[in-house]
């Protein structure tokens, strides 16, 4: 995502610790604690500025959502967007999904989003991918046996690569949509590059793929 740096970015994040949880690794193995529920936590990686997870959060109050995205000028746009709601169910980390071992531990998660995540097209940088066999192991690490990555793209030969990639790894495939907003499917939430993309016409592709239980 192209956005200008944002001068004091990091020190305004560090106001909000009921939204942005610093040092996630504090918290790993005890997310129901931070949460104050026993409710299922689901993730998206690589959240941008969070127009999914305040859709979501708000559509499924008894789930727990967390975001996680690299860049702070990026996320400090999620925080405004949330900072005056009662929005208890929703935080976000300012983080690089690289580490997300560091946070979760085994069977802590019930989900994972992959949003319009960056194509990286070139071969050499396969491993950058955020459906890259390398980070599937990772997710697979942290999610419930038979947790779910629901998957969107306007992308085609990332959603192609990532239906290869999820299935050479022995995952399931469900609900794959090759046209979303014309596949009738309900309750979808659009993030802000669905919103860019589908407004210039152009046909986005989703799938959910399931680890073994
Ligand atoms: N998910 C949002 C959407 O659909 O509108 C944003 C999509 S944007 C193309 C991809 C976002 O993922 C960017 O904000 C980028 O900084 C973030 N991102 C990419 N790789 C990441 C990583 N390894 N860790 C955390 N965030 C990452």
């Amino acid at each position: 995502m192209r956005l200008r740096n944002i001068p004091g970015a990091k020190d305004e994040l560090k106001q909000y610790p009921n939204i942005v949880v610093h040092d996630p690794s504090q918290h790993k193995g005890s997310w129901k604690k931070v949460f104050n529920n026993e409710n299922p936590i689901h993730v998206e990686v690589g959240t941008g500025k969070g127009q999914f997870l305040v859709g979501m959060s708000e559509l499924h109050p008894h789930i727990n959502f967390i975001g996680i995205e690299k860049y702070d000028s990026v996320l400090l746009r999620a925080l405004e967007q949330v900072k005056d709601l009662d929005r208890p169910n929703l935080k976000f980390l300012n983080e690089d999904v690289a580490d997300i071992l560091n946070f979760f531990n085994k069977g802590e998660l019930e989900r994972l989003f992959i949003n319009f995540t960056d194509p990286w097209p070139k071969n050499r940088h396969e491993k950058r991918r955020l459906t890259y066999k390398g980070f599937l192991e990772m997710y697979e690490q942290i999610l419930v046996d038979g947790g779910e990555i629901h998957f969107k793209t306007d992308n085609q030969g990332l959603f192609e690569y990532s239906l290869e990639s999820f299935s050479g790894y022995g995952m399931t495939l469900h609900n794959v949509s090759l046209d979303l907003h014309r596949s009738g499917i309900k309750g979808n939430v659009m993030t802000e590059y669905e919103r860019k993309f589908s407004r210039k016409g152009m046909r986005i592709y989703r799938c959910e793929s399931k680890f073994r239980s």
